[in-house]
């Protein structure tokens, strides 16, 4: 594919993302115009503790990614308190603090159940879309905030990735092979829930084992998962996840972004070789259409030259107008 055709493949990928993000904000204000109490209730969802504090993970990533502060160890740290305050603390005493904790609906549902309504007539209860919103704001912020500094399904997965094992073990799979599974599992949710009424993300939901109502299903899902994220970096986010889907879709309209600064770069690869995504190549490629980054921090870590940073446009423009005074 020539460059321009790349580039034009680009800008039609966000003009498309701005209209889905649009497309679905549309009716969701014309239906809180109609329904004064609606309009309430979206922004109550937000008082729940699960919201707001999945907002301060997010933002204290953001804080921690823009100042190269994301060492191996912090993250580690980071990926356990994930787990403890998204999928274990709602289990604890706390009265209202737990309650608003409890993962209903899960990240899978807010994309799943909307969908679900929608085939059999009824109306989507406003907390699905509220929470929806909550997360495309953050993802809009920084890329895969959500997915990367909130989420305990993707956390889980990235400690268990740690486990060494020989290197050889540890694979990339092409992410055009991922993204196209991904796509293809999507559409078949789609055209099996509309035919059949059957959601097949209602039988591969790993979320659920945090209800810890023991379901072997639930359990062999999980289970599963964690055996393959021994081998591959977030299995789950990258092959089936349809939220994954969606915030890859919004990583191309994120302010803050893994951005390479080719001034410094030495081409020294050493965050291709430490990295344990497929997305390094994109960035250093200077591809705009990439695979998901959630943002680790660990191609920043490893970076001699601090050649790539988290960093917004302005940011970029403003280094880039330093650099020709
Ligand atoms: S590009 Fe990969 S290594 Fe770098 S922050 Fe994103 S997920 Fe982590
Ligand atoms: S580690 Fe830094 S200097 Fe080396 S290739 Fe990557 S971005 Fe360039």
């Amino acid at each position: 594919m020539g460059k321009d055709s790349k580039k034009r493949l680009y800008t039609t990928l966000r003009i498309f993302t701005i209209a889905v993000v649009l497309l679905w904000l549309a009716p969701l204000l014309w239906a809180n115009q109609i329904e004064g109490k609606r309009h309430t209730d979206f922004f109550e969802v937000w008082t729940w503790s699960r919201v707001w504090l999945s907002a301060l993970f997010a933002l204290a990533g953001l804080f921690l990614m823009i100042k190269f502060w994301v060492s191996r160890n912090v993250r580690f740290i980071s990926l356990v308190l994930i787990v403890f305050t998204f999928g274990i603390l709602w289990t604890l005493p706390l009265g209202s603090f737990s309650d608003g904790l409890d993962l209903h609906p899960t990240p899978l549902c807010t994309i799943e159940k909307p969908f679900v309504f929608l085939s059999t007539g009824s109306t989507i209860p406003i907390f699905y879309l509220s929470i929806l919103a909550a997360i495309v704001i953050l993802n809009i912020l920084g890329n895969k905030l959500f997915c990367g500094w909130v989420c305990p399904v993707g956390s889980l997965q990235e400690i268990v990735y740690r486990i060494p094992l020989p290197k050889k073990w540890k694979t990339k799979l092409p992410f055009r092979i991922t993204n196209t599974i991904r796509l293809g599992i999507f559409f078949l949710f789609l055209i099996l829930l509309f035919s059949t009424g059957t959601s097949i993300y209602g039988y591969s939901n790993p979320f659920e084992f945090f209800h810890f109502e023991w379901q072997p299903l639930t359990i062999a899902i999980l289970t599963l998962t964690l055996i393959v994220a021994l081998f591959i970096f977030r299995p789950f986010c990258y092959l089936i996840c349809p939220l994954g889907l969606f915030t890859w879709l919004i990583e191309h309209i994120a302010i803050f972004r893994v951005r390479l600064d080719r001034d410094k770069c030495t081409k020294c690869n050493l965050c291709l070789k430490k990295s344990p995504c497929p997305t390094v190549p994109s960035i250093l490629d200077g591809k705009k259409l990439r695979p998901d980054c959630h943002p680790c921090g660990r191609c920043i870590e490893v970076c001699p030259e601090k050649a790539l940073t988290f960093q917004s446009f302005s940011f970029k423009q403003q280094n880039e107008k330093n650099q020709a005074d």
